[in-house]
């Protein structure tokens, strides 16, 4: 279930992913967060890490949905080592900054040595078969 500060049902795609009636390549979920592959990546592997409750911002999120997104950030920055040993972890916070889904989300992008991740060659949408080997790759140990 989406939370009570959430936008009309279905506006928000990422609480439509959170309550699973979106489809998503889910890497983690707990009771406060999910973390799930970018439809576009920059790189192989690019994911997010979401609160299930809805909040534009980091700052808009209670301090204990803060520390369970902490929690989970660490938890995936450790996974995401058998990708790549090097990687970014990014926010965006407006539309400024470059943020198009207004419910916070984390991106952890593995490098492997690209000249520069957020300014790639076109990006292309994520393609089911390494969707699935990388799900395979990130899965608990
Ligand atoms: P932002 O620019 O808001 O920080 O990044 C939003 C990210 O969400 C983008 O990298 C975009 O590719 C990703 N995205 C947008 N819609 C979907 C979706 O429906 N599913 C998934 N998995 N990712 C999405
Ligand atoms: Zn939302």
């Amino acid at each position: 279930m989406p939370s009570p500060e959430a936008p009309a049902s279905g506006a928000c795609i990422f609480c439509e992913i959170a309550a699973h009636r979106a489809p998503s390549y889910t890497l983690y979920e707990d009771a406060e967060t999910i973390a799930f592959l970018d439809l576009f990546p920059f790189t192989r592997g690019h994911f997010l890490v979401i609160p299930k409750r809805h909040g534009e911002r980091l700052t808009d999120l209670p301090e204990g949905d803060q520390n369970a997104l902490l929690r989970t950030i660490d938890r995936m920055c450790r996974r995401v080592g058998r990708l790549a040993p090097d990687y970014n972890l990014a926010l965006n916070a407006g539309v400024a900054a470059g943020q198009i889904v207004f419910h916070v989300h984390f991106h952890i992008i593995p490098r492997y040595g690209e000249s520069n991740p957020f300014h790639p060659r076109q990006r292309t949408a994520i393609e089911e078969q390494d969707a699935r080997a990388v799900v395979a790759e990130l899965a608990p140990p």
